[in-house]
């Protein structure tokens, strides 16, 4: 079977030029003796964007470890798929984000819940989950709701991972299930009743994606209650290492944490967690990196710093329609958005500190980097324009994209203390 490590990390290269730049990031943490596995991962949406093809992305990352001599694992994440998405994955991929939450809420099929409470006596009343202070107290009707929010989900889950496994073989990719592009959370309980779902639908998830409590906005810190995620993680993992043992999923099985890609406040307690529980991780970043080309165009000043303006400006413009599909995961005050005019006088150190991610710095602007982060497709619309200058400002671009990485991200979480 082919199995996902302990630690892996999702890496989105939209333009796909940064593969390199971001597996040295990892290059350096294995130096220090710590083994985190990249997954390249690009969702459908994305590649319409670019008007890439998910071989585009299996090519680079391929390239990339290739070139830097990378001797370790690596995966292609088929990032947020649906059964009408999935075909063009197949060949390139060998990771599979089965994302059902538009069937959350969808009334499951007829008898469906009342047989799955009947299948679940243990899920009803006092619960005693190792790892968790108070035992979960869960009410039949409480199991009869979560199931019947969710079952139609998880059916939906099964077609679409035996729609893989009929075309690439059982055992021989990862799946993930998501379930984090939804308006509410799902709290402990019922990520145990979903996963029990899972279990019974024969879905071999190694890892899963619930919606955790507070904002997470694209290419900015978490908004929420720290602390409130804090615990929800901690009993998400016992959850998952009670499922385990009950349900007979995959002894690998571990949580995804997905959106923002700049989720920084939420570090520390995710690594206190894992300690605690001895406990694997998957994280995605995605727009995370692309903001970095930009950052490395502005810093390389002439017409690098030029083109990150028209980028900036472009977006600006077209704010709306950019904005539009990604209301749910971006807050911006449009009266904190730099004036274009003002912009285009900009020094390239004053581009550089309102974009990049350092909220010690007062310039730093996280409203001109969440428009940003959205604005991705103003470069692909630049098209050769876009990748001619990231190639003239390649030292400064591929810079970025590794402190970042490694800096910003990888160490907090997995490096040595
Ligand atoms: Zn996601």
């Amino acid at each position: 079977m082919l199995t996902l490590e302990k630690y892996s990390f999702g890496v989105g290269d939209r333009f796909a030029h940064q593969g390199k730049a971001q597996l040295r990031a990892f290059e350096m943490l294995a130096a220090q003796g710590m083994e985190v596995v990249p997954v390249w991962n690009k969702s459908h949406r994305e590649h319409t964007t670019i008007g890439s093809q998910p071989q585009d992305v299996r090519r680079a990352a391929d390239a990339a470890v290739r070139e830097l001599g990378w001797n370790k694992p690596y995966h292609v994440d088929a990032d947020h798929i649906r059964l009408t998405t999935v075909d063009t994955f197949l060949e390139s991929s060998d990771f599979y984000t089965i994302d059902v939450a538009d069937s959350i809420g969808q009334p499951a099929e007829f008898g469906a819940v009342e047989a799955f409470v009947e299948r679940h006596p243990e899920l009803t009343g006092d619960l005693i989950v190792p790892g968790i202070e108070a035992p979960f107290r869960i009410a039949r009707g409480e199991v009869t709701r979560v199931a019947a929010k969710y079952l139609l989900a998880v059916a939906e889950a099964g077609r679409i991972y035996r729609h893989i496994a009929a075309a690439k073989g059982t055992g021989r990719f990862i799946t993930e299930v998501s379930m984090d592009e939804t308006d509410s959370p799902q709290t402990p309980p019922e990520l145990l009743v979903i996963l029990a779902a899972l279990a019974d639908e024969g879905v071999a998830l190694q890892t899963v994606a619930p919606k955790f409590t507070g904002r997470f906005n694209k290419g900015v810190d978490y908004v929420g209650d720290v602390a409130q995620f804090e615990r929800d993680f901690n009993d998400d993992l016992a959850v998952i290492g009670w499922a385990v043992q009950r349900y007979d999923l995959p002894a690998n099985l571990k949580l995804s944490v997905h959106s923002g890609s700049d989720k920084f406040s939420l570090y520390a307690p995710i690594r206190r967690a894992l300690g605690r529980f001895d406990a694997g991780l998957h994280l995605k970043t995605a727009g995370t990196t692309w903001l970095e080309e930009v950052v490395g165009l502005a810093e390389a000043g002439g017409e690098g710093l030029a083109l990150a303006k028209e980028i900036y400006e472009q977006a600006l413009e077209t704010q709306e329609s950019l904005c539009a599909p990604y209301s749910a995961v971006i807050d911006i005050n449009v009266e904190q958005l730099p004036a274009a005019e003002a912009m285009r006088d900009w020094s390239s150190p004053q581009f550089v500190a309102a974009l990049r991610h350092d909220q010690a710095n007062p310039e730093f602007n996280p409203h001109l980097r969440q428009l940003l982060h959205v604005g991705y497709k103003v470069a692909a619309q630049l098209g050769e324009r876009y990748l001619s200058q990231l190639q003239a400002c390649e030292a400064d671009v591929s810079r970025n994209v590794t402190t970042n990485l490694y800096e910003r991200h990888l160490k907090p979480l997995f490096g040595a203390n």
